[in-house]
């Protein structure tokens, strides 16, 4: 297959490896100009358990159309798929750069495995919904530098279509999606409602990634507070009665199940949660896309979600002011 992944982060890398080592044609897109150089330069290298290796995939950049000296991207024709793989808060700079090189043609399918919501609406200004897969995956990826990640252990991918996609063609393309993963060693699975596993996951996200940042421990660490499940339990209402306005169910026990598994250090470890790393690295977190969407659309279909909405604030005063942090009782001291 012609392959274009469209965020070539830590996760697009992953993906991109892992389907360009099984066979198929593919293209990284970014706009980290680094990156791009350092893959083009001397290859991506891959870093896992069995070592480091270096593949010469492709990789082109683009400059987000924030940028005043943007230049238009080299066209590539279509691609049979397209996964993006961007932050949530850069999907539609993304997609619209995947649109430009002419890599979303009349008969490609277009796949997003981000995290949070909002992804499939930006995703639609450029495909027919039944066009557009969607899922989530458990992988665990890091960006080291420019041109290098690393690949941590093993997790599921889910994907499926959108319900009710006008002129639909049902599974199909996510099962021959999915077998293009399982040939590239991605452990994958084919759900018929993606939107009940982005929100099973945007649920997770909401409570762990947030409390976790706002507290800024480790996930496990997460067990030593004997109030979590009245805390989580608060978040993840709000969000099952948001998802059931949108017509979405959402089981919390079976959430609240799955993150306490994740206090096993042995399952997450001394695991920081994405969001904050983000803070940590001085970059946007994807809370627009977690509990200030929970809030955003609860506004909208009447629903109420107070704490979502809170939390939702003091993520955006961790982002405003991370730098001024207070680390010791007198800092002057030392
Ligand atoms: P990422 O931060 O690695 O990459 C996102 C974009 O940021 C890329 O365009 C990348 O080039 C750019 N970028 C990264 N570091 C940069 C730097 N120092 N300077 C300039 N640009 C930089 O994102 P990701 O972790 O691959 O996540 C993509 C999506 O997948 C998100 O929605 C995320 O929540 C989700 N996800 C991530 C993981 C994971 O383990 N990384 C797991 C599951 C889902």
């Amino acid at each position: 297959m012609r392959i274009t992944v469209a965020g070539a982060g830590a996760m697009g890398c992953r993906f991109g490896a892992a389907l360009f080592e099984a066979g198929h044609h593919v293209t990284l897109l970014d706009g980290w100009r680094e990156h791009v150089t350092a893959i083009n330069e001397a290859g991506l290298r891959v870093t896992d358990a069995t070592g480091t290796r270096t593949l010469a995939v492709p990789a082109v950049f683009f400059c987000p159309p924030s940028r005043p000296s943007a230049q238009p991207v080299r066209p590539a024709g279509p691609a049979d798929l397209v996964i993006v793989f961007a932050k949530a808060t850069a999907t539609a700079a993304v997609a619209a750069a995947a649109a430009a090189t002419g890599a979303i043609g009349p008969s490609t399918l277009v796949l997003t495995l981000q995290n949070g919501l909002g992804n499939i609406e930006a995703l639609l200004a450029h495909v027919p919904a039944s066009r557009l897969l969607a899922g989530t995956t458990t992988l665990g990826t890091e960006l080291l530098g420019p041109g290098h990640i690393r690949a941590l252990g093993s997790g599921e991918t889910v994907l499926g279509p959108l319900p009710g996609a006008v002129g639909g063609v049902g599974t199909e393309p996510a099962e021959r999606i999915a077998l293009a993963l399982y040939g590239a060693g991605i452990s994958v699975r084919t759900s018929p409602s993606a939107l009940e596993v982005i929100w099973a996951k945007v649920a997770f996200n909401c409570v762990m990634n947030s409390l976790c940042s706002i507290a800024s421990i480790p996930v496990s660490a997460l067990a030593r507070y004997s109030g979590f499940d009245a805390l989580a339990g608060s978040v993840l209402d709000e969000v099952a009665a948001v998802a059931r306005a949108e017509g979405v169910t959402v089981d919390t026990a079976a959430a609240l199940r799955l993150m306490r598994a994740q206090f096993d250090p042995s399952a997450s470890g001394d695991h920081l949660a994405s969001m904050l790393q983000d803070l940590m690295n001085g970059r946007p977190t994807e809370i627009a896309h977690l509990n200030g969407a929970i809030a955003a659309r609860a506004a909208a279909c009447g629903v109420d979600a107070p704490v979502n909405a809170t939390v939702s604030r003091l993520i955006g005063l961790l982002e405003a002011t991370w730098t001024g942090r207070v680390n010791r009782l007198h800092p002057e001291a030392t």
